[in-house]
């Protein structure tokens, strides 16, 4: 195992901040997991942690087949982002910028560098285009920000990678992911093996996402130049490992040992590996996910479990305002899996409370929340 150290620059005078990959194996192929980008969205961190101790034992037994990077601590701006004994691990507080938002868009730029030289040879293009990513990055002009810096050195590592893997998870929700549709075939062994309750599958949700910024490129990149074959070859995917709480260790153990099988099954990992469940979950379109708010202040009082299918028209929560006795019930808009439920139970409008992930679309432009 191999630590790389990034000091992040524009630290407070008398601190400092490291960003720290940790490196395995060797080979062409890449897979690059980082856990907690969303600083308080801990169960990808205990996860990799896991990961961190397993890959290991792997590398010392020359089972490994290719590189995996990973960084467990993704955020360390974040971290470190308390008000009042609450973590604040969402958006930047100087900013308010979503730490998750506004990664850096290469195919405009890749496009540019190296355009021309792209054609038949679909191996020789993604050799191609990975070099010119790296190049785009290094190039940039001097970073004027910490969050800034951190985006790029993430990306940096990412962008070279056959898989990625963003680790977050939501309030309370099922595991579910989100990726490419293109890519979903691919992706449903390893939604099996976590035993998620649903894949949100879109080609650009709007937000530049640190697993869109990874993948779409390279769907630009082919629409772009129709005639050079260009696959899509970062295949990455933002894993919601269920709830906040979810840090158990049976847990983490769990989704640890569903990654690495399927990291064995796309041939990063030697030996014996047990095999997908054949029962997976469905990948549904993201457009198709319905948002419920409240439609006043009150306390809410969930009538649904998440990872239940509702039926439109059924009842998922009520809100009680305890002034003025007014008391709404509020019912799915979408027959689909209730997959996440907000943390507080207390609401306003203009806050989501459930979502619902439906197969018929429903919305369009910006589907993700801030
Ligand atoms: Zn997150």
């Amino acid at each position: 195992m191999q630590r790389i150290d990034h000091t992040l620059p524009w630290s407070h005078l008398g601190t400092e901040r490291t960003l720290s990959v940790f490196r395995f194996g060797q080979g062409s192929r890449k897979v690059y997991i980082q856990a907690s980008l969303h600083a308080d969205e801990l169960p990808g961190m205990r996860t990799a942690w896991e990961l961190k101790q397993r890959l290991g034992e792997l590398e010392a037994q020359g089972q490994l087949k290719g590189v995996i990077e990973l960084v467990p601590v993704a955020n360390p701006i974040g971290l470190d982002q308390h008000l009042q004994s609450a973590h604040m691990g969402r958006f930047e507080l100087g900013s308010g910028k979503n730490f998750n938002r506004a990664f850096h868009e290469l195919s405009a730029p890749v496009a540019e560098l190296i355009g021309e030289r792209l054609g038949s040879d679909a191996e020789a293009n993604v050799a191609l285009i990975r070099q010119a990513m790296g190049q785009v990055l290094d190039q940039l002009p001097a970073p004027t920000s910490q969050l800034q810096a951190m985006h790029r050195l993430l990306l940096r590592h990412a962008c070279e990678a056959d898989f990625t893997l963003d680790l977050h998870c939501d309030f309370e929700a099922s595991i579910h992911l989100y990726a490419l549709p293109q890519h979903w075939p691919q992706w449903q062994s390893l939604a099996a093996r976590l035993k998620a309750g649903v894949a949100l599958l879109c080609e650009d949700s709007g937000g530049s996402s640190f697993d869109e910024s990874c993948s779409s490129p390279w769907l630009r990149l082919a629409q772009r130049f129709p005639h050079a074959a260009i696959p899509p070859a970062n295949r990455a995917t933002t894993l919601e490992l269920g709830c906040m709480g979810d840090t158990r260790v049976d847990q983490a153990r769990a989704n640890c040992e569903a990654i690495l099988g399927f990291l064995a099954e796309q041939g990063f990992i030697d030996g014996h590996w047990p095999a997908a469940p054949d029962e997976c979950c469905e990948g549904m379109p993201f457009a198709g996910t319905e948002y419920l708010f409240a439609p006043h202040h009150g306390v809410v009082s969930f009538l649904r479990e998440v990872g239940e299918w509702v039926e439109r028209g059924d009842a998922l929560f009520e809100v009680v305002n305890p002034l003025t006795d007014r008391v709404t019930v509020v019912r799915a808009g979408t027959s689909g899996v209730l997959f996440a439920l907000d943390r507080s139970r207390y609401t306003e409008p203009g806050i989501w409370q459930a979502k619902v992930a439906g197969r018929e679309v429903i919305r369009a432009g910006k589907l993700t929340n801030d």
